[in-house]
């Protein structure tokens, strides 16, 4: 044989090597049999989700019976709207849906995304272009380990949605955090990622409006990381799953549309999750040039196949819907927003920048850990929000999670009158606090 089977992706001469291991008797070959490992450094390398441990032991507590209030949710509170419930209910009669579909992703989702994505964002792609998957982590992860060879640098601006760095890592990517903090607004500039440029440097992170600050970036700001990225030859993947979710006068810009010079070298990440309360349905995309797009898929055909065929089909007609519901939940969002953004900041110790976009508000604890609660002295974020979770009875994500120490998440896709008991106890625990 002179070259590997075309329709092998591994090399056949590994396969002969480990069967001529096998062939040779345990007699003759000395190889040590003491048990083998447990878990590939690569998997055990994971950390722990901080925001699941927080939740689990929030839920533990809540169903011993104690009365907690959770900020940690990342997820609407609102329903999934019938419609799209009835659609699902529909597709699971209908035996088209009983089979497997081709892995991209059903031809009419994948043309309703193309066609949602020129109406909301004036990105005119192909629905060639574009690859559904389990949600936009899916996507994430499909999008990292299609472009990143190992050794790559992505430079991933922090506070970050804690999947990015873990997703890069198992791509065998470097994550190469960039950090920021309220005095830039938590937004990065050309300048900053210049600091943490590096030959290996492959692709830069962009999410706006951003989980865990909430922030969200002008067009400038826009212009300037795109074009960052145009004039260094990078790739950049770009998170726009909270697109519908803006406040007040920000507005929400699309990267490649901002920068159309990137569109060969830019991933679009999205999905139905946030902007119509559908994240358990778990349909996500992501849009890119059309190569990334069939080495995604043929990643994606070895891993998932095509996402669950109901789900697709309720996401088609959550697309092809108008936007009424996810305006509704704008509003109450915002009408929360404002209100936990004001409560926090009346809090002594603690200061919050205005989320713009989102469903977080991501407050400094900064005035308050080195202070003793309750006979308790937490110095982190992470032991803050363990006493405030003991004592208050609330849940908020520290920090940590987001490599932010020092600040605390809070999540305000929970009803106002919760919301608003929960930051009263949070200040009432706080003001018992001494030097
Ligand atoms: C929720 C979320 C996603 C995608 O979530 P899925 O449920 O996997 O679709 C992607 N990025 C960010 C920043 C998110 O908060």
């Amino acid at each position: 044989m002179t070259g590997p089977l075309p329709v092998l992706g591994f090399s056949p001469q590994v396969v002969c090597v480990s069967m001529s291991g096998m062939t040779g008797t345990s007699q003759t070959n000395p190889i040590d049999t003491t048990p083998r490992s447990r878990i590939s450094r690569r998997v055990g390398a994971v950390a722990p989700s901080a925001t699941l441990a927080i939740d689990a032991k929030a839920k533990a507590m809540k169903a011993s019976g104690l009365d907690i209030i959770g900020f940690g949710a990342g997820e609407p509170d609102f329903p999934t709207p019938q419609s799209i419930v009835d659609c699902a209910i529909a597709a699971c009669a209908d035996p088209v849906n009983h089979r497997y579909t081709p892995i991209a992703g059903l031809p009419e989702l994948r043309a309703a995304i193309a066609k949602k994505t020129l109406r909301d964002s004036n990105y005119l792609v192909t629905p060639e272009q574009v690859l559904v998957a389990n949600g936009g982590k899916q996507a994430i992860a499909n999008a990292f380990a299609t472009v990143i060879d190992p050794g790559d640098e992505v430079l991933v601006p922090a506070p970050y949605w804690t999947t990015y760095p873990e997703s890069i890592a198992l791509a065998g990517g470097i994550p190469v955090i960039v950090p920021t903090d309220e005095s830039t607004g938590f937004q990065v500039t050309p300048e900053l990622l210049d600091q943490y440029l590096t030959q290996r440097t492959k692709m830069v992170v962009f999410v706006s409006p951003s989980n865990p600050t909430g922030a969200v970036y002008d067009r400038a700001g826009v212009e300037a990381i795109g074009q960052y990225c145009v004039d260094r030859g990078l790739w950049v993947l770009t998170d726009e799953i909270y697109e519908h979710l803006v406040y007040g006068d920000n507005e929400q810009h699309s990267l490649p549309v901002v920068v159309p010079e990137i569109a060969d070298r830019c991933i679009v990440v999205n999905g139905v999750a946030k902007t119509y309360a559908m994240t358990g349905w778990r349909v996500g995309w992501m849009i890119a040039p059309v190569d990334v797009i069939n080495a995604a898929t043929n990643l994606q055909s070895h891993e998932t196949s095509n996402v669950n065929n109901v789900a697709q089909r309720a996401a088609i007609c959550a697309l092809e819907g108008d936007l009424s519901a996810v305006a509704m939940m704008r509003e109450a969002f915002d009408r929360r927003r404002q209100t936990i953004y004001t409560m926090l900041n009346e809090i002594e110790g603690v200061t919050c920048f205005e989320p713009q976009g989102a469903f977080y508000a991501f407050p400094s604890f900064v005035g308050v850990l080195g202070r003793s609660i309750n006979g308790r002295r937490p110095t982190s974020t992470l032991e803050l929000a363990e006493i405030v979770l003991e004592e208050a009875k609330v849940a908020f994500v520290p920090g940590e999670a987001f490599g932010a120490p020092g600040y605390g998440r809070f999540s305000y896709a929970l009803a106002d009158a919760d919301m608003q008991e929960g930051v009263r106890r949070v200040a009432a625990l706080l003001a018992t606090s001494t030097d």
